[in-house]
């Protein structure tokens, strides 16, 4: 199960907009795209020409880097999603947003994905009350995601409880305060995606 470990930071500055990959610091006017909006590196400054590689390639990488998935297995997303039903694109983000960890940060028990993968590897939550601790498990259509008993205690998530249903969770999913958990009420369409990437260029690359 592996991740990127390097700066991430260098991530949104190389893609060119907020990915939120750090949680209350992405909020905050030390984050590395309000200080130094430009890419990374010796000619970061310049201003880029992308050709139609170029700016498949980008949306790739966009999506990968946002949701924390290494090549290999996005490629494999891929490869499930065009052996689905429906638009390739669609059934590729839908794949990627019913992660585990995508549904723990969605709904509100962590700041950033990479911090939800982490609680998700650190066993804090049940699936259907059963222990899990992988990352990438799909979720499905009523499974109830739950913080476990023992974590409510701790201090990091002390802080996120308070402020549990204050961002308002996407309508496919169910965030129950009083419980610590939430439900999946519904597969996620498109427009309850709110990522800004064009789905239609990942296709085309991976199609050349
Ligand atoms: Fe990206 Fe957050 Fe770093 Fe800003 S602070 S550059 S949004 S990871």
């Amino acid at each position: 199960m592996a991740r990127y470990t390097g700066p991430v930071c260098r991530i949104c500055r190389r893609e060119g907009m907020k990915l939120y990959l750090k949680g209350d610091r992405c909020y905050s006017d030390k984050c590395a795209i309000e200080r130094r909006n430009y890419a990374p590196g010796q000619h970061g400054q310049r201003r880029p020409k992308f050709s139609e590689y170029g700016l498949q390639l980008r949306e790739k990488q966009k999506t990968r880097r946002v949701y924390g998935v290494l090549e290999n297995q996005f490629r494999t997303y891929f490869v499930k999603a065009d052996r689905q039903k429906g638009i390739t694109g669609e059934n590729l983000l839908r794949l990627l947003e019913t992660r585990l960890d995508n549904v723990v940060y969605r709904l509100g028990f962590a700041k950033s994905r990479p911090q939800a993968r982490q609680f998700v590897r650190h066993n804090h939550f049940t699936l259907n009350g059963h222990k899990v601790n992988i990352p990438s498990m799909q979720v499905k259509v009523g499974d109830v995601i739950q913080l476990k008993e023992k974590s409510k205690n701790s201090p990091i998530f002390k802080e996120i409880i308070e402020n549990l249903g204050q961002k308002t969770p996407p309508a496919w999913l169910e965030l129950d305060v009083e419980n610590l958990s939430g439900k999946v009420v519904a597969l996620p369409t498109r427009e309850d995606i709110d990522l800004p990437v064009q789905e239609h260029l990942i296709v085309e690359l991976y199609s050349r």
